[in-house]
């Protein structure tokens, strides 16, 4: 039975609500209202994503769900946030219940893990997008800023690079993967990790923090420009996986790490004093890490081999 916006919000957004005790009014007002708390910031950030543009058409439905929102809670992790309300705009073509059904079970299998509360939003009709603003807590102080790292910090990375990128390259038929190698690349482009709480331990501990959605090449360019330093990086340091390197090239494998993006890992600073602090609060936390190479006077990133500056530029993904 075909049926309204309101009826399709109701059953598939409302009802499902993961319940906190700090909204004192979710969907079905004008606003919504949280009770804010005078000893934390607000982190908030707003995400869109056009179909043809950042996804393909064909993208399961869960996993649009899904990863639309794990890329949204990953900047709340960068900030060292933790993460409390979200708000969903939804443009579908046309009512299709099946496949909101399909959406909202993807979406709220990562609110439900991560304690995030749907609280409003919006559906309309026109080309299929999601627009996606979380919100989340940080203690004053604590916060994770990108401009913060400082000459003689060590430069580091959770988890590996660029196997999401692979799924892309298996999804587009650019590589031949094994059906098993193939569903796990697939599995890291479509349900990625948000580390939020790698981002949770870090806060107090990192100089600086940013999460991997372009590609490590441009994400760390942010942190350098920011901070006034220059990031060199040992390309024979990154964490790659065996899923990656027994696939493609070794310089392929390179160019996906640096430049593929939508890893969703976090990229970090540290002093070199507080290193080994960092080592505790990632293993409590279950996280691998890397440290990949150190900033210095100078500015943009150089990516090096033995001490040798590579010649060859990295680019990550850009809109426009
Ligand atoms: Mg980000």
């Amino acid at each position: 039975m075909a049926c309204g916006e309101f009826e399709l919000i109701q059953r598939y957004f409302t009802e499902r609500q993961t319940k906190r005790r700090d909204v004192i009014k979710s969907i079905g007002d004008d606003c919504a209202l949280v009770q804010a708390n005078p000893e934390q910031l607000l982190a908030v950030s707003t995400d869109t994503l056009v179909s043809g543009v950042h996804f393909f058409e064909d993208i399961p439905a869960h996993a649009l769900g899904f990863k639309a929102l794990a890329a949204n809670l990953s900047d709340l992790a960068a900030m060292g946030a933790n993460p409390a309300w979200v708000s969903l705009a939804l443009t579908l073509p046309q009512i299709d219940e099946a496949w909101v059904s399909d959406f909202s079970d993807g979406f709220f299998k990562a609110a439900d893990y991560y304690g995030i509360e749907l609280i409003g939003g919006d559906m309309s009709k026109g080309p299929l997008s999601v627009t996606i603003t979380v919100q989340g807590q940080v203690n004053k102080d604590q916060q994770m800023l990108r401009s913060n790292a400082r000459i003689g910090d060590w430069i580091c990375v959770t988890g590996n690079l660029g196997d999401s990128a692979l799924g892309l390259q298996a999804l587009l038929g650019n590589v031949q993967l094994s059906e098993s190698d193939s569903a796990a690349a697939v599995k890291k482009h479509y349900y990625p990790t948000p580390r939020l709480l790698a981002g949770h331990a870090l806060r107090t501990i990192a100089s600086s923090a940013i999460d991997i959605s372009d590609g490590l090449a441009s994400d760390l360019g942010h942190i350098a420009k920011q901070s006034g330093c220059m990031a060199v990086v040992d390309v024979d340091a990154l964490p790659l996986s065996e899923l990656l390197t027994n696939n493609v090239s070794s310089d392929e494998a390179l160019r996906l790490a640096l430049s593929g993006g939508e890893d969703y890992e976090l990229c970090f600073t540290v002093s070199p004093a507080a290193l080994g602090s960092i080592e505790s609060a990632l293993m409590h936390t279950n996280t691998p890490f890397a440290c990949i190479g150190q900033m210095q006077s100078g500015e943009g990133v150089n990516f090096q081999r033995d001490n040798q500056t590579l010649n060859h530029q990295f680019k990550g993904f850009e809109h426009f």
